[in-house]
């Protein structure tokens, strides 16, 4: 057995290598805090359902997330160098079996008696349509059945469809003359690469005749900029904005590490899809378009920018980089933490260009805790080298409740 304090294993051997899946299904190993929340969270869960994981923030111990009453809590598991896991000093276990089996007849302090191991729930995006369309994306457009009209952009309309009667798909038919067809195979070609599961996939394309459709995953929830609208405050709060941004942080860091660089990053390029997930879209696109949408995007000298979300460099000498991006991601999370306000409101794009040359800089905006605005004031930054990288972004927002709130020694809460 490979189950951690079990005899003959170390601690760092993770749940796959266990040979008996019925004892240990409530063993996740390596995942995240914010994804056992939303395995715990899926309707099928009941209050006590439980899942054990190792600690993201302390390297060798281990976590508890127990579900109560719809909400996620999480207890840190302490182990002692001789052997022994525990909560509290007073019950020692031996293995994390014991443990298991001891909270389970009786709660002991627990905010709840653990119940069922919660289930494990994987609907994982596809990153093809079937096994042709790995090579091949040009596709027959008749294979594409048009539903329902999810929204128009600036290139044109968004539809859900259907592929081949059986896969629900995006997709953007994009108005005649919006771009060059070879240009856009080109980027197409790349973006069709580019594999995360924080990244709209790319599909197919049919671009053989007008109007060209660009196949993508579908989102079931839409842009990222109106379901903040939509929301405003009454459902989603700061833990739930944070990861946010820590998944859109994640593909960004993906592309970071591709060499890629978006261009466009803003919550209306950002979509939301069930169970908490979000997603950067439109990447590289940018670079392609024609777009024509005048309140966003301005004319700076032969192209159109979206001012209010592109660093100065880029505005002043078309310096697109990585780090042009990040400017962008701290104008994203300022829309998320305003609940989609569109920055420097009543602010031309030629003014807010004047005011950033002076220093000037979004306020904080009220509600948004300090450690929030400080990672916005970063990415701002004027010296593009001094900026963040994605990858330390990433980080920074996935253990923000680590370095904000303080463990409390009297219950071992995690938070
Ligand atoms: P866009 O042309 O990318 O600005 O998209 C226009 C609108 O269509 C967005 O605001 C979304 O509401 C919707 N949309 C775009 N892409 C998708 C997608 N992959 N899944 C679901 N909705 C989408």
């Amino acid at each position: 057995m490979c189950l951690p304090g079990e005899e003959g294993t170390t601690q760092r051997l993770s749940w796959q290598c266990c040979r008996n899946p019925d004892r240990c299904r409530w063993f996740f190993g390596a995942i995240k805090r914010t994804d056992a929340e939303k395995q715990l969270v899926y309707s099928e869960n009941q209050t006590g359902a439980f899942l054990i994981r190792e600690s993201e923030s302390q390297k060798g111990d281990f976590a508890l997330s127990v579900l109560d009453e719809g909400i996620v809590k999480h207890y840190r598991i302490r182990s002692l160098d001789e052997g022994g896991f525990f909560l509290t000093q007073r019950r020692i276990f031996s293995t994390l079996n014991e443990f298991v089996s001891h909270y389970t007849k009786t709660r002991d302090g627990l905010c709840v008696q653990l119940g069922k191991p919660c289930l494990k729930v994987q609907v994982p995006a596809p990153f093809d349509l079937s096994y042709k369309t790995v090579d091949q994306w040009e596709i027959d457009r008749n294979s594409i059945q048009l539903l329902k009209r999810l929204g128009s952009g600036q290139f044109g309309e968004v539809w859900e469809g259907l592929w081949n009667n059986t896969t629900p798909v995006a997709v953007k038919t994009l108005k005649p003359g919006s771009m060059d067809p070879n240009d856009f195979l080109r980027e197409a070609q790349i973006m069709k690469n580019l594999r995360h599961p924080k990244l709209i996939q790319l599909y197919a394309v049919c671009t053989l005749e007008d109007p060209i459709y660009i196949i993508t995953e579908l989102m079931r929830h839409g842009s990222l900029q109106e379901y903040l609208q939509n929301d405003a405050g009454t459902k989603i709060h700061l833990t739930q904005q944070v990861d946010m941004a820590a998944q859109v942080a994640s593909g960004m860091a993906y592309l970071e590490s591709q060499n890629y660089i978006h261009r466009d990053l803003a919550a209306r390029n950002v979509l939301v899809g069930e169970h908490n997930i979000y997603k950067v879209a439109d990447f590289g696109l940018a670079r392609v378009f024609k777009v024509d949408n005048e309140d966003i995007y301005e004319s700076k000298h032969e192209v159109k920018l979206p001012v209010k979300w592109t660093a100065p460099e880029a505005i002043r000498a078309n310096k697109f980089s990585i780090k042009s991006d990040v400017w962008s991601f701290g104008i994203l999370l300022y829309e998320i933490i305003t609940y989609g306000k569109i920055p420097y409101s009543g602010m031309t794009g030629a003014q807010v260009i004047q005011l950033l040359g002076q220093n000037y800089r979004l306020p904080q905006p009220p509600n948004c805790p300090q450690e929030f605005y400080s990672i916005m004031l970063e990415c701002w930054n004027g010296e593009p080298k001094e900026r963040p990288t994605f990858e330390a972004l990433h980080w920074k927002l996935e253990d923000y409740y680590e370095t904000v709130f303080s463990y409390s020694e009297a219950n071992n809460f995690i938070r």
